[in-house]
């Protein structure tokens, strides 16, 4: 081991894209590291932990370092089902040091500075982290805060709920469970968020279990989105508002909520259209879908970030338009898809090829992200609308029949069979989205 006291020779053999033959990890000082590898993975979650899996079967032992602070991975997916009674928060989560590749080096650690002028990282505990090749994979974080007395209601209030986080998505089924009646609305929010099918499938949830339970007549179900549309695809969107129609769901489109009262029992929201106008109703129950953003960390950076702070990746390969050495990957890049869990399958193929070509030099292969992601809209608690579809919007289905109908058979493969894929291959850097299975079921006709 080695410390790291001559950083601009290691610097001059990144530029290069050579990858050094050892990793260091040397303690300089109490408890701070200076650490030098290969490739660089900051963020364990699904995109950053299927990523490590691949490349460091590939490169060999601590040649690939990963930063995650935190010790719970989640499978977030399911939270719509633990929202809905179906699942429970632990059936999602796995401890991150049973899912994080055992040939890789994990810093449990976050990442405070991005330096990628000098090939470096530097973590909140202290340690410096210098890279030959990085992944960005930080996720977006979830600002509850930008909506006024969210949080406070969140902490306080029974009635109000959030799937999107483990702090708050046990409430989710409670709420239900303890509903009598009265407006309950649904919320989503005014910034692009990870799975934007998820703040309306919690709405149907819901409205089928009243109807199970006799208390239907007595709901007032409203959802109001900050969008023009229900789903940005049209072929489901009519679909959805369909069923909304169908169900006596009030759809209220560009609505942002910007408060919630608790003691008063009151949501408001923003007129998108409107400026300074405002809209404020009762409740009985609230869903709240917060904001989001990619983390400060990352979003200050201005080297690496566009202008709304997402990482500034091609949208074809996920490789950084300023940094050769350093791709992205999932809901922190800003590849013009819906964030989601298999959009990062989808781009898991792809990456890896072309930082695998980086790595040793080669020329980018000609393979390239389409764009792929998919969207199970849960609609109750037998039933699904698997939605499939690339960067135009145009569906990319997998199964042999129409997945804008509702069926069992998708609500199955949503509730059964994804978690163990995601688990088993996809963490494990097996599973790179369905279009092998695409092309097979449509006789290799089609994309
Ligand atoms: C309620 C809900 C329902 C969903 N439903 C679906 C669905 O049905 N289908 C689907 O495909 N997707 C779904 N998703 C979306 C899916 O979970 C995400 O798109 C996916 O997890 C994105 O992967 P990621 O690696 O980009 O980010 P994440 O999996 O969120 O991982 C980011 C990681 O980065 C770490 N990190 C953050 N900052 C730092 C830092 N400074 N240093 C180091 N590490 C850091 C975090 O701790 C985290 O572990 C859903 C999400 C939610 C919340």
């Amino acid at each position: 081991m080695r410390c790291l006291d001559r950083p601009v020779l290691r610097i001059i053999k990144v530029n290069k894209f050579k990858v050094s033959s050892e990793a260091n990890f040397a303690t300089s000082g109490q408890s701070r590291q200076d650490i030098k590898c290969d490739l660089l993975v900051v963020g364990g979650g699904a995109g950053g932990c299927s990523m490590a899996a691949k490349f460091a079967s590939k490169l060999g032992k601590n040649k690939v370092v990963i930063v995650e602070p935190k010790d719970v991975h989640y499978y977030q997916p399911m939270w719509t089902l633990v929202g809905g009674g179906m699942k429970t928060l632990a059936d999602s989560g796995r401890a991150m040091a049973s899912v994080l590749p055992s040939d890789a080096h994990w810093v449990k650690d976050q990442v405070a500075e991005f330096s990628p002028k000098t090939n470096s990282v530097r973590t909140k505990g202290g340690d410096s982290i210098q890279y030959n090749f990085m992944l960005v994979a930080v996720g977006l974080k979830l600002d509850f805060h930008k909506i006024k007395g969210l949080e406070d209601a969140l902490a306080k209030d029974p009635r109000v709920c959030s799937n999107y986080s483990p702090l708050y998505v046990d409430k989710t089924f409670k709420a239900l469970q303890n509903f009598q009646g009265g407006p309950a609305l649904f919320t989503f929010p005014n910034t692009p968020i990870k799975c934007a099918g998820a703040p309306q499938k919690v709405m149907y949830i819901f409205e089928e279990y009243l109807r199970k339970h006799g208390k239907r007549d007595a709901a007032d179900i409203k959802y109001y989105t900050s969008l023009g549309v229900i789903f940005g695809v049209k072929k489901y969107a009519a679909v959805l508002l369909e069923l909304c129609k169908k169900r006596g769901i009030e759809v209220t489109f560009r609505h942002n909520l910007i408060e919630v009262n608790s003691s008063a029992s009151e949501a408001t929201f923003e007129n998108l259209d409107k400026p300074g106008g405002t809209l404020t109703q009762k409740y009985s129950f609230l869903h709240a879908t917060p904001a989001m953003s990619t983390p400060e960390v990352l979003s200050k950076c201005a080297d690496l970030v566009d202008k709304a702070g997402y990482l500034e990746v091609s949208k074809t390969n996920l490789q950084h338009v300023r940094f050769p050495n350093i791709f992205g990957i999932g809901d922190c890049t800003n590849a013009p898809t819906s964030k989601t869990a298999a959009a990062v399958a989808g781009q898991c193929g792809v990456v890896k090829k072309h930082l695998a070509a980086v790595m040793a030099g080669k020329p980018l292969p000609s393979v390239a992200y389409d764009g792929y992601t998919s969207c199970p809209l849960v609609t109750g608690y037998s039933s699904c609308i698997l939605a499939e579809f690339d960067y135009d919007g145009q569906p990319l289905e997998t199964l042999p029949f129409d997945q804008g109908k509702e069926r069992w058979s998708t609500f199955f493969m949503k509730k059964t069979i994804m978690p163990q894929l995601y688990w088993h291959a996809m963490l494990n850097g097996y599973w790179e989205g369905p279009k092998l299975f695409r092309k097979a079921f449509h006789l290799g006709m089609g994309k």
